[in-house]
């Protein structure tokens, strides 16, 4: 049976930590080239770069390679148990090398990618609206003139999602309860600095009251700004 309606698009680029989507790098890059850096769990392009260099598995000849998200995902729904062998204590270590080569692959514009994806899914006419063509590292910078982002209307609360316009309402329906989640915090952060702005005043104005209560002659003296004011007794 044919789907309705446009198909799930995946976002290129995680603006979190997760890893980066294959077919957007494998735009401009080779799949030899970008084969030692794929990730085993998502079988994405690695972000955050990890090698499994487990006790247990050493005499392995192969390189077992995790994006860190993917890898801490994983720990946390299995246990802690590592994703090769049935063991615990899984251990990894980073590359610095490794993590430059990533840092430095040839990419198009990931919001360009995205809506040209769209785009061939609605079978419109695809015009380019991004010309961007650089290293995965300076993606981050790039998106913040990209002529074609989108923020999230969540953004002054945290959400640090960006994605094409189409794209938005999509994500404000799949990403609901996160919203949800961000505005209670956002509403804790705050109660917590307007609690203490409250109990900053009532003790100025209740020491401002105490000093006017001994006031010359018996008067009470109100302090409005530089004016005093003089009230009855009593
Ligand atoms: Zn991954
Ligand atoms: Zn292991
Ligand atoms: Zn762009
Ligand atoms: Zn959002």
């Amino acid at each position: 049976m044919e789907e309705k309606g446009p198909k799930y698009v995946m976002t290129p680029l995680s603006f979190g930590q997760s890893c980066h989507d294959i077919n957007w790098i494998s735009k401009t890059n080779a799949t030899e080239k970008i084969k030692p850096y794929i990730c085993l769990i998502c079988k994405q392009v690695t972000n955050n770069f990890l090698e499994l260099d487990c006790d247990e598995h050493e005499d392995e000849k192969e390189v077992f390679v995790v994006g860190e998200s993917c890898l801490k995902r994983h720990l946390k729904e299995n246990d802690h148990l590592c994703p090769i062998q049935q063991h615990k204590e899984c251990s990894s270590k980073t590359s610095k090398t490794v993590q430059r080569q990533i840092d430095n692959l040839q990419v198009i514009c990931p919001l360009q990618y995205e809506r040209t994806q769209r785009m061939q899914v609605e079978k419109m006419e695809i015009i380019k609206a991004c010309e961007f063509e650089g290293k995965i590292k300076d993606v981050r910078d790039h998106l913040d003139k990209c002529p074609l982002k989108s923020n999230c209307y969540f953004e002054q609360v945290g959400c640090a999602h960006v994605c094409i316009e189409q794209d938005l309402i999509g994500h404000l329906i799949s990403s609901h309860q996160f919203h949800c989640d961000l505005i209670k915090q956002f509403i804790q952060r705050h109660q917590v600095i307007i609690t203490g702005f409250l109990k900053h005043h009532f003790f100025f104005f209740a020491n401002q009251a105490s000093n006017n209560n001994n006031g010359i002659g018996g008067k009470k003296r109100i302090t409005i700004g530089n004016r005093q004011f003089k009230a009855d007794k009593g």
